[in-house]
């Protein structure tokens, strides 16, 4: 696909909050200064160092915040991915000798699946759980797939398909009886809805700048004290040994800063992003037949609405919004391109007519009321178009 130039016009239209998010001004204005003049390295103990491990700490500081956790327990990494990574692997590598068992689902991230699915080729053995219909653990299931061996429980809090929310607190609870640490990627949850690590009783969780308007390439994993986690990455030391490599400091600061905004600014704009979700799924149901919403019917992250129109391709559908300016996404971006259903959406045995013509709209802080009336008009005329051919 050709960009028609480096700048978006005006009236472009941005549905694709759970792919990335804009930087919000207020972090690009805190990360700026330490690209330039606080250019220190925090690991240095002149003065130029300590400016860049005090901008260190207070994101530290920000981050725990947001997930009501301690700053000793927050591990910067690289990004969500590398928080994923670094959760599985290093609870992996830390396990006791005859612990070689993890717990996961079959709708994770593939940041989760695709680790979980190296581990499998290392000799460790792994349940992938069913979700039901609506893209639920059912954490009975979870406490079945428990046994001696296990090491871990990895479970997604909110999907970044479908934005169904997992009850992670049973799922704890369980997991808790045993002495298994739980896991949860909760990179599209967290800056979305409250999300507080001892209610939700995890030990382990990611989160990612950029789907909360931070920037990309800056994530962090909170380890609750005491959670047995070795470092995969080696070298200098830095995060407390779980991560080394001198720190991102931009990146970091640009992370503190949208957790910051994200603690000040959740409650409103949580019931904002639903009362819009909600506007647009009734726009569509008025102006288009035959459609679905998938996902949990209120268990539900607010600014996902995943759709699925029969009898059409959501690529072909994606592809047309895009030539009226419209940017959403068929399944998850990174499944965009391959023509067959994503992994979450089959598994959700969503009826075939249906589940090939799925799109993903989410919303941000930036989506208008109006934006979503232009969309949906012209949405109906995509999709109309499609199903007459
Ligand atoms: C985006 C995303 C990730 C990956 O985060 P990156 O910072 O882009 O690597 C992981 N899990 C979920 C649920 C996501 O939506």
């Amino acid at each position: 696909m050709k960009t028609k130039s480096d700048v978006h016009k005006r009236e472009d239209i941005y549905l694709d909050h759970s792919a990335t998010t804009p930087v919000d001004p207020e972090v690009l204005g805190a990360m700026m200064r330490y690209f330039a003049n606080n250019f220190g390295n925090p690991g240095s103990i002149h003065q130029f160092g300590r400016l860049a491990r005090e901008a260190v700490d207070r994101a530290r500081e920000q981050t725990a915040a947001l997930i009501g956790a301690a700053p000793d327990e927050i591990v910067f990494t690289g990004s969500g991915t590398e928080a994923d990574n670094l959760a599985i692997l290093g609870a992996a590598a830390a396990a006791k000798p005859g612990k070689d068992h993890l717990i996961t689902s079959a709708s994770e991230h593939h940041a989760v699946l695709n680790t979980c699915k190296y581990l499998e080729s290392k000799g460790f053995s792994v349940s992938y759980l069913a979700v039901d219909a609506t893209g639920t653990v059912d954490p009975d299931d979870v406490r079945r797939a428990m046994t001696d061996r296990t090491l871990l429980i990895s479970i997604m809090h909110g999907n970044n398909e479908i934005g169904t929310v997992a009850p992670l607190g049973e799922i704890a609870g369980a997991a808790r009886q045993r002495g298994i640490p739980l896991h949860t990627d909760a990179v599209q949850s967290v800056g979305k809805i409250p999300v507080a690590v001892d209610e939700l009783g995890v030990d382990l969780l990611s989160l990612s700048g950029h789907k909360f308007h931070g920037p990309k390439g800056i994530g962090a994993l909170y380890a609750r004290r005491g959670v047995p986690l070795a470092p995969v990455m080696f070298g200098g030391r830095q995060e407390n040994g779980l991560r080394s490599g001198t720190e991102n400091v931009p990146g970091i600061v640009g992370l503190g800063k949208a957790c910051a905004l994200a603690r000040r600014d959740l409650p409103w704009q949580m019931d904002r992003l639903l009362e819009m979700r909600n506007l647009l799924e009734k726009l569509i149901r008025e102006k288009i037949d035959a459609v679905r919403c998938n996902g949990h019917p209120f268990r539900r992250l607010p600014h996902v609405l995943s759709v699925s129109f029969r009898g059409v391709s959501g690529d072909a559908v994606v592809r047309e919004l895009d030539r009226r300016g419209i940017a959403a996404s068929a399944g998850a971006a990174c499944a965009s391109g391959t023509p067959q259903i994503s992994h979450v959406l089959a598994a959700l045995r969503i009826p075939e007519d249906y589940a090939s013509g799925t799109v993903r709209f989410s919303l941000g802080r930036g989506n208008t009321e109006e934006q979503l009336a232009v969309s949906v008009d012209i949405l109906a005329e995509i999709i109309q178009r499609l199903r007459d051919k």
